[in-house]
């Protein structure tokens, strides 16, 4: 994925959070700056999702399962490589509370069975 594909979808996006903040402000003329922050932090979450999820899948990290047995991840109990088990969505929550998924690589000990996502 290129900067262009980042850049257009953010930027996209950003529209509408921003055209968003625009108008939940002509709806509520007497919100308290409390209110006006939590509605914008709100939107911005959205944006910080996007952000993270795009950057992160673009990480090489991401994917380890072309690698051989000795570069593979270890099983945190037995110290084992894990071998690969395709790849699932993995949900993971964010700091503003919302949910990240992403496509990761999966992996089970062959020595105690224990499948896990390698961090990455
Ligand atoms: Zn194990």
């Amino acid at each position: 994925m290129g900067r262009d594909n980042f850049n257009q979808d953010w930027a996209s996006l950003s529209d509408d959070i921003l055209s968003g903040v625009y108008e939940w402000r002509l709806q509520h003329p007497k919100a308290t700056l409390t209110q006006l922050e939590i509605a914008i932090d709100e939107r911005l979450a959205r944006l910080r999702t996007k952000m993270l999820q795009d950057a992160a899948l673009a990480t090489p990290a991401a994917d380890w399962r072309e690698a051989a047995p000795n570069q593979r991840p270890l099983c945190p109990d037995c110290q084992a490589p894990l071998q690969p088990r395709g790849s699932q969505p993995r949900t993971l929550q964010t700091h503003g509370g919302r949910d990240l998924v992403l496509e990761r690589g999966y992996g089970v000990c062959p020595a105690c069975q224990a499948g896990l996502f390698p961090p990455g």
